[in-house]
Order: C-alpha cells, then sequence, then structure tokens
C-alpha cells in the first residue's frame, strides 16, 4: 500500500493507511479561523488591536489612574448591562481566575455549610475546597454521572448552593433556579467560567455568578469577575468583619471596596481589561443578550444536527435540554481514534478540538464561544468529515 509520502514502508506513516498528520484538508474546506478551544479560547482580532491602540497610553501605566479605572468602570458597567443586572448587584472582580474564587468564596461567602451539585472536573474543584476548608462544616455533595446534571435539594442550614452554569469538561449546562424551601439568607452561587457571556440567566435565581473572562468574554486569563446580589454583598459584609481570618488577597471585602473605585486590590493584567472591556462592547453593539443567545443557538445546533446524523458521531450529552451551546461534547465511534482527528486538524491550523482528559473518552470537545463564527463551526464539520474520510481511506 502506498503512504502519503509514495513510499511503500515509509518510516513516518503507517504502513496500513494515513498518518493522521499527514493529511491535508482542502483550502476551500477550513475555517477562517481554526481556533475551537473551550478556554482560553479564541481572541478576536479586534481585541488584539484594540491592545495595540492602547499600547502606548494604557498599557505600561498605573491602574490607580484614570486611564485603567475608565476601562474597569467601562467593564463593570458594560457587564451590567449585558446581564440585565436589578439595581443594587455589584460586578466585583480581583486576581487569580475562577480557581481562587474557590478560595475566596470559601471566606468571603460559605458562612458554615454548602452544598455542591458536582458533575465533572469543574464542580469537584469547588466542593474540595470547600471540603478542606478548617473553618467551615463538611459540605454536602450531591453527584451524578458525567454527561448528566444533578439538582440542588433545598435542606436546613445550607447557607450557599453551588451550581455551574456550564460544566466545560463534559458539555452538560443546567437551568438556575433558586431550589424551593431553601433557608431565606441561603445564597445561589453559580460558577460561571464557561457560561457568562454565552448562555442565558435571569438574576432573580442568583446571588452570585462568577467566571473568569479566557472562555465567552475571549480575553485573557488569570481574571475573577463576580455579579453579586444585594443579599450576596450583605454575606460578604458580615463574614469579613474581621472575626474570621482571611488572606488580604482572597477577603471579598477588600475586593468589594476596589471594585467599586474602579480598581484591584492588587495590580491586574492591562490586556486583559482591555480585550474584556471591547468584547463586551461588542456583544452590546450588536444587540446584547438576545444577539449572544441567538449566536449560540445557531452554532450549536450546527454541530449537534451534524453529529446526529453521522454514523460515527453521537453527542455525549444524551438529554438535548442540558446539551450546552457553548461547549460541545461529541463521542466518536471507536474505530476512529478522536486522538488521530485532532492531530489531522491541528496539522491543518484547526486546533484544541480535544476532549477533557480526565473524561477519558473517544470525544471531540468543541467551544462554540460567542467569539467563534457560525460560519466556522460549520467549516469544522467539513473538515472533521473529510478526516474522518482520509483516516479510513
Ligand atoms: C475554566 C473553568 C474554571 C477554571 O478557570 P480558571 O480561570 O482557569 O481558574 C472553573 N470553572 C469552570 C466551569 C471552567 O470552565
Amino acid at each position: 500500500m502506498s503512504t502519503p509520502h509514495g513510499v511503500a514502508g515509509c518510516s513516518c506513516c503507517h504502513p496500513w493507511g494515513v498518518e493522521a498528520s499527514h493529511i491535508t484538508i482542502p483550502t476551500d474546506l477550513l475555517p477562517a479561523d481554526g481556533r475551537f478551544g473551550c478556554g482560553p479560547s479564541k481572541v478576536r482580532a479586534e481585541q488584539i488591536d484594540a491592545v495595540a491602540s492602547l499600547g502606548r497610553s494604557v498599557m505600561g501605566t498605573s491602574h490607580r489612574q484614570a486611564p485603567v479605572k475608565n476601562i474597569v468602570a467601562s467593564v463593570r458597567s458594560g457587564l451590567s448591562e449585558l446581564f440585565g443586572l436589578p439595581d443594587g448587584w455589584e460586578i466585583v472582580l480581583g486576581n487569580g481566575g475562577s480557581t481562587v474564587f474557590w478560595d475566596v468564596a470559601t471566606f468571603g461567602l460559605i458562612r458554615e455549610r454548602s452544598q455542591h451539585l458536582v458533575f465533572g472536573e469543574f464542580s469537584s474543584k469547588f466542593a474540595e475546597a470547600a471540603a478542606s476548608a478548617p473553618h467551615l462544616g463538611q459540605p454536602e455533595v450531591i453527584r451524578c454521572e458525567p454527561g448528566d446534571h444533578p439538582d440542588p435539594i433545598a435542606a436546613m442550614g445550607i447557607d450557599v448552593y453551588a451550581l455551574t452554569h456550564n460544566e466545560t469538561s463534559t458539555g452538560v449546562a443546567m437551568d438556575l433556579r433558586r431550589p424551593q424551601g431553601a433557608d431565606a439568607d441561603a445564597l445561589v452561587v453559580v460558577d460561571a467560567t464557561s457560561a457568562a457571556g454565552g448562555l442565558a440567566w435571569r438574576p432573580s435565581d442568583v446571588d452570585v455568578y462568577y467566571f473568569a473572562p479566557q472562555k465567552s468574554f475571549a480575553s485573557d486569563g488569570g481574571l475573577w469577575l463576580a455579579a453579586c446580589s444585594p443579599e450576596a454583598l450583605d454575606r460578604i459584609n458580615e463574614l469579613t468583619d474581621g472575626r474570621r481570618w482571611c488572606p488580604a488577597s482572597l477577603d471579598l471585602g477588600i475586593a468589594v471596596s476596589n471594585s467599586t473605585q474602579q480598581q484591584t486590590y492588587n495590580t491586574p493584567a492591562l490586556a486583559t481589561l482591555i480585550m474584556l472591556d471591547n468584547q463586551v462592547n461588542w456583544m452590546l453593539h450588536n444587540g446584547g443578550a438576545a444577539w449572544v443567545a441567538e449566536r449560540v443557538a445557531r452554532s450549536s445546533s450546527t454541530v449537534y444536527d451534524w453529529a446526529t446524523t453521522r454514523e460515527w458521531a453521537t453527542p455525549f450529552v444524551s438529554d438535548p435540554s442540558k446539551r450546552s451551546k457553548v461547549v460541545a461534547t461529541i463521542d466518536l465511534d471507536d474505530a476512529i481514534p478522536a486522538g488521530d482527528v485532532c492531530a489531522a486538524l491541528r496539522a491543518n491550523g484547526v486546533v484544541d478540538t480535544d476532549s477533557y482528559r480526565k473524561l477519558g473518552r473517544n470525544q471531540l470537545r468543541i467551544g462554540m464561544f460567542p467569539a467563534v463564527d457560525p460560519d466556522d463551526l460549520a467549516a469544522l464539520t467539513g473538515c472533521i468529515d473529510y478526516v474522518v474520510e482520509a483516516l479510513a481511506s
């Protein structure tokens, strides 16, 4: 059998077929932009241009002065508008990303005992952070198999219900609702790292909606942001009054007072803020949350409809209502190693379609965040078809 290099027994080609990285996808099938990762994810060229255009005026200047504070103010007001936050809510921000926010929450949001819905890697980590905090009671953990999500169960003494809007490791999204019958001052605290800016939610169902900007907001990592209800702000006040020891860098009270002054407690990455601000304004100028919802609905139906009509592909999440509109997980037939498909795509500049490592499935995972052009997702499905056919030949 001839190999792509035309030499029988070519050492870099499988003797029985095609080495994945040697497949050349015809140019007319390729997407205009080949970044389909689930975070960090595609950054639009205009966001990079925004950093460049502020390269001499804002980059390299003090975050305690107006030029940077104005960008923080714009991020905070833009996010409030995008989310439709009622009066009394605040956008709070600090350094460290969502992972650090879990530790922040163990000091400044959980009073005594939290309940966690664990249905993937990310949701399990907040539960672990709460379980190992010596000043908290043991959390209640409700689990289910990956590919589904459990629902919160109201229980006396639970003061934080920890939900995850979009479990990025499995592609499961959940509707956010307050558990009926929960204690009157219990807070609903939502990890929205990959959902915020992509999936719809109602502030009346949530108290804290936290995220980092490298997913739907197409910026870089390292920052956490949290939309906080008046009830959440009361809780933060109560828990950061000095009675409970808290490292200053994790102190939500300090973060709130800095945020309302349009700054962070310590130095933030300015480029991250500029790119985030550009993305929020891009969403608002195009029509805000409704426009985003329409865009991710179009992108995700392209991908799921395609997967459903291929004999060798199946959406991993069996309940269509739980399939994420921003992260698609697509199982492949065992005869088609997903690693080979990803390698062939990567060799053609189409990157980061790999499944979440620890899930251990023969799967593709595709970021469909608002920055990703719906037409590029259609092109991606064409590229996968091409690669699968080439691998089989
Ligand atoms: C990516 C992600 C995180 C981790 O975010 P970092 O900013 O890297 O800490 C947490 N939760 C979810 C749901 C995520 O998708």
